[in-house]
């Protein structure tokens, strides 16, 4: 009893109901929430399958070409600015 019979699996639109069964306070709600599957969802899924596949070798091909790529250093807090210790004081007190 899930959303998952009556929801696309890729747009989470309402499919088109199957009967009349199909029709159910549950499945209205699910209309206004997320409104009816426009169709075609599955061949955009498998366009996007592929696309990823591919990409997905180019990039195995190119890892395999560069034996040791270059680790791109990363931009953070990881070597911050360090801490100065008494910064604004007078580290010694000039004594007349
Ligand atoms: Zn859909």
């Amino acid at each position: 009893m899930g959303n998952q019979s009556v929801l696309c699996p890729v747009c989470q639109g309402v499919l088109p109901a199957s009967g009349k069964e199909s029709y159910t306070p549950l499945r209205g709600r699910l209309i206004v929430t997320n409104g009816y599957c426009e169709g075609g969802c599955a061949e955009v899924a498998e366009q996007q399958a592929q696309r990823q596949a591919q990409m997905e070798a180019q990039r195995q091909r190119a890892r395999s070409q560069s034996p040791s790529p270059a680790p791109v250093p990363m931009p953070g807090p990881a070597t911050g600015p360090v801490p100065v210790v008494g910064a604004g004081r007078a580290p010694l007190r000039v004594a007349r």
